[in-house]
C-alpha cells in the first residue's frame, strides 16, 4: 500500500508544466502506480490550466500537460506489458539486470541508463538520461539488504520514488510504491531493510552533500 505521496505543490507544479524534466519524471513514475494522485492530478489540471495560461515561460512544452496525462491514462488502461516503443538492445540488457517483478516506469521507456556502477559495498549506482532533457540529473540507486547509504544533507532538493523494496532513512519507512521529498533542512541515513534489495528512482536539483571524507570522495565520484 502506497503511504507516502507528492505534496500538492509538486502536483500543481506537475500539472501546471512548471516542474523542471528531472523532477517531473520521479512525479510521473509515481503517478504511474498511486491511483489517488492520478486523481489529484485531474483535478491539478483544472487550476493548472488556468495557472498556464497567466504564466511566465515554461520549463516544459506547452503540450506537455496533455501528453502527460494521456500517459497516465495509458496507464491505466494498458495492461502491464512492456511500453510500446521497443527497447534498445543495451536498454533491454539493462531491463534484464532488475530484479524480477519489478515494473519498469514506463515514464522512463525512452531514457538511457548507462549501466550500474560501483558505488560503495553493496551499492550501485546508474545515471538515466532522459531524450527530452539530457542535462537533467536523473539516477538510480540499487542498494543491498542490509546495506546503507552514507548520511547526507542536499544542497537542492531531492525526489525518490521507491521503485523496488524497502528502506528506512530513520524518519519514515519507504515501501515500494512511496514517493519521498527532502531538502537541505534534512540529514538522513536510508538503510534497505533485511530481506531485499532496493532500487530507487531519484532526481537532485543541486548537490547531495555527504559526510565524512570516504563519502564526501563518493559523492565527487558519482558527481552528486
Ligand atoms: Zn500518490
Amino acid at each position: 500500500m502506497i503511504r507516502h505521496h507528492p505534496d500538492d505543490a509538486l502536483l500543481l507544479a506537475l500539472a501546471s508544466a512548471t516542474l523542471a524534466r528531472g523532477p517531473a519524471v520521479v512525479v510521473i513514475a509515481h503517478a504511474e502506480r498511486c491511483p489517488r494522485c492520478r486523481e489529484r492530478l485531474r483535478q491539478l489540471d483544472v487550476v493548472g490550466g488556468a495557472l498556464l495560461e497567466a504564466a511566465e515561460p515554461v520549463l516544459l512544452a506547452p503540450d506537455a500537460l496533455t501528453r502527460t496525462l494521456a500517459r497516465l491514462e495509458d496507464v491505466e488502461t494498458a495492461s502491464k506489458t512492456a511500453s510500446a516503443a521497443s527497447p534498445t538492445a543495451a536498454q533491454a540488457r539493462f531491463r534484464a539486470s532488475l530484479p524480477e517483478g519489478m515494473a519498469w516506469p514506463r515514464c522512463l521507456g525512452d531514457s538511457v541508463p548507462d549501466g550500474w556502477r560501483w558505488l560503495g559495498p553493496g551499492m550501485r549506482w546508474s545515471r538515466l538520461t532522459l531524450r527530452a532533457a539530457p542535462e537533467a540529473n536523473v539516477f538510480l540507486l540499487r542498494i543491498a539488504a542490509g546495506k546503507s547509504l552514507p548520511a547526507h544533507t542536499h544542497a537542492g532538493i531531492e525526489l525518490t520514488q521507491v521503485l523496488h523494496g524497502v528502506f528506512d532513512d530513520g524518519r519514515k519507512r519507504l515501501d515500494a510504491g512511496d514517493f519521498d521529498e527532502t531538502d537541505g533542512s534534512i540529514r538522513h541515513q536510508p538503510v534497505v531493510q533485511p530481506g531485499g534489495e532496493c532500487i530507487c528512482l531519484a532526481s537532485v536539483e543541486g548537490r547531495v552533500v555527504f559526510e565524512g571524507a570516504v563519502a564526501r570522495a563518493l559523492g565527487a565520484l558519482v558527481g552528486m
